[in-house]
């Protein structure tokens, strides 16, 4: 089998490669390495059938080129992280529209299975106790920066869904609920690298807002192979899978978890969103998947304990805070 991982060189992606390397696929990674890095490779840098490109999803010719001839493709290159969207609004609207349209039409011309790999930021400011697949977007204005990320990436699912009615494209949607694990970088705003980082050096721990606002938080290891097996389902072209946590989880108790897991001094400071994020930010108060779907289709089985997850967060934080000291002291 001929896979191609978008994004391949960032957290979720690279774990995704491993794990097709493991089963024997050929895989060639697409990354413009914005936001993905070559260490996040590292444990399979050099493998025979491994093929690292860089370059850009919005560049069509390379994405044309190197998907024909594949047999898969898992498109999880995109702007994303709130801080980076807030910021480079331009970039995400870009990235994520019409390079997703390049990817698409790549598929089509080779006849390629897809991935495309969304989010649970496209329910909005929904707060159902279980969001099912089918439940309504509430977003809101287009004019606030944060939620131009989920307007494109609903523009995303739609263009996948219209690619799957009118070309017989085989396309299946994921949308991963704030999924974590190693490698995933605070640089771009995610909440467990950041706090766990801030624990780790002894600094004070940013909640935002009240931090009354809450999360499902899904481990990269349990969302990975429900990837892979969700490409190979064929009832799953043309429908969207909600990937998320078992566990809601208030950030403020989070922060607290973080503390005790890490063993740290550090205490907690609430930071007002306008300082956070700038004025006029919006956040999600809750935003909770109904896994059912997933389940039933592909056995999607969110098993790890967040306690797991943030330990494993802390080593990885602790690993590479060693390795960049010591690339400093070279
Ligand atoms: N958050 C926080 N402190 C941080 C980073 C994020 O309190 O250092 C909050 C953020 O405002 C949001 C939640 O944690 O309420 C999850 O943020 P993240 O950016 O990880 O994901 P998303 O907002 O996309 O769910």
């Amino acid at each position: 089998m001929k896979s191609i991982v978008t994004g391949g060189a960032g957290f979720i992606g690279s774990h995704l490669v491993e794990r097709l390397l493991a089963d024997g696929d050929d895989v060639v990674v697409l990354d413009d390495f914005s936001t993905g890095r070559a260490d996040n490779l590292a444990a399979v840098a050099g493998h025979e059938r491994l093929r690292v490109v860089e370059g850009s999803i919005l560049d069509r010719d390379l994405v044309t080129e190197l998907v024909a001839g594949s047999d898969r493709v898992f498109h999880l290159a995109a702007a994303v992280g709130v801080k980076l969207i807030v910021d480079h609004p331009l970039q995400g609207l870009r990235t994520n529209i019409h390079g997703s349209e390049n990817v698409l039409d790549a598929c089509v011309a080779a006849g390629a299975k897809l991935l495309l790999v969304s989010t649970s930021e496209i329910y909005g400011k929904n707060t159902a106790d279980a969001l099912h697949e089918t439940a309504d977007r509430v977003l809101g204005s287009p004019l606030v920066a944060r939620w131009t990320y989920a307007a494109a990436k609903g523009i995303d699912e739609a263009f996948a869904h219209a690619y799957f009615k009118e070309y017989g494209l085989r396309v299946a949607i994921a949308r991963p609920f704030n999924t974590v694990g190693p490698r995933q970088t605070g640089r771009y705003g995610m909440v467990v690298p950041n706090l766990v980082g801030q624990a780790v050096r002894g600094e004070p721990l940013t909640v935002y807002g009240d931090g009354v606002q809450s999360r499902c938080f899904s481990f990269v290891g349990d969302v990975v192979p429900a990837m892979v097996a969700l490409i190979e389902h064929e009832e799953a072209y043309g429908e969207a899978f909600n990937l998320g946590g078992e566990r809601e989880i208030s950030i403020a108790e989070l922060a607290e978890l973080v503390i005790d897991i890490t063993g740290s001094d550090s205490r907690i400071t609430y930071v007002p969103y306008d300082e956070a994020y700038g004025e006029g930010y919006e956040d999600m108060r809750r935003r909770v998947p109904d896994n059912t779907r997933a389940k039933a289709a592909v056995g999607f089985a969110p098993v790890t304990p967040l306690e797991a997850v943030v330990r494993l967060v802390a080593e990885d934080v602790r690993v590479r805070a060693a390795a960049d000291e010591a690339a400093a002291d070279d």
